[in-house]
């Protein structure tokens, strides 16, 4: 079992709170990976996608998880069961400092989620206050028109990570220190 901690960052221009569109743990937000096979190192061809509202029986029967693959070249059986309660909007000075928000954990047993793609519903707030909603990522980057800051509300420079120890560390003291899994 291997515990995978996706942390995204971008730069934003008078935007912050980058998040799915229902936050960190919504339930119909997909995540579009390819997935590799830990015992053969074959990665799937095409994505695959998982989300929190989606479950399937475990193959022993006991509990649900997010995703049952099977690996096209040595037929190993893998599973992918997302933890929420994690992930934390990426906020506008985060990005400008080059760090990276949390957005979720999934449980990986057999398969190991790399490339994942941004796609659409998200959402994140003007400097001034305004919400922009069903944002689409898919081309790599956003923009858009803040009316009441009259400012360009710009996303670029979207990447992603595994994240290491460090941010592990990070992730528990948060939640440790406020008692709550963060939205
Ligand atoms: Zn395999």
């Amino acid at each position: 079992m291997v515990n995978v901690l996706l942390m995204v960052t971008a730069e934003l221009e008078n935007l912050t709170g980058l998040q799915p569109q229902e936050g960190c743990d919504d339930p119909n937000f997909p995540y579009y990976f390819k997935m590799k096979c830990t015992n053969c190192g074959e990665v799937s061809q095409k994505e695959t996608c998982v989300m929190l509202s989606e479950t399937v029986p475990l193959p022993n029967g006991r509990g649900t998880t997010n995703l049952v693959q099977k690996c096209k070249f040595c037929s190993r059986e893998g599973t992918v069961t997302m933890v929420p309660g994690r992930g934390r909007p990426l906020m506008l000075e985060m990005g400008q400092s080059g760090k990276y928000a949390p957005l979720m954990v999934f449980d990986c047993r057999g398969l190991e989620p790399v490339d994942f793609s941004f796609g659409q519903g998200w959402k994140a707030e003007s400097t001034t206050g305004t919400t922009f909603e069903d944002i689409d990522l898919s081309e790599g980057e956003f923009a858009d028109y803040c009316d009441v800051g009259q400012v360009p509300v710009i996303v670029t420079g979207l990447r992603v990570k595994p994240g290491g120890y460090e941010d592990w560390k990070y992730v528990r003291r948060y939640v440790w220190r406020y008692g709550r899994y963060i939205y």
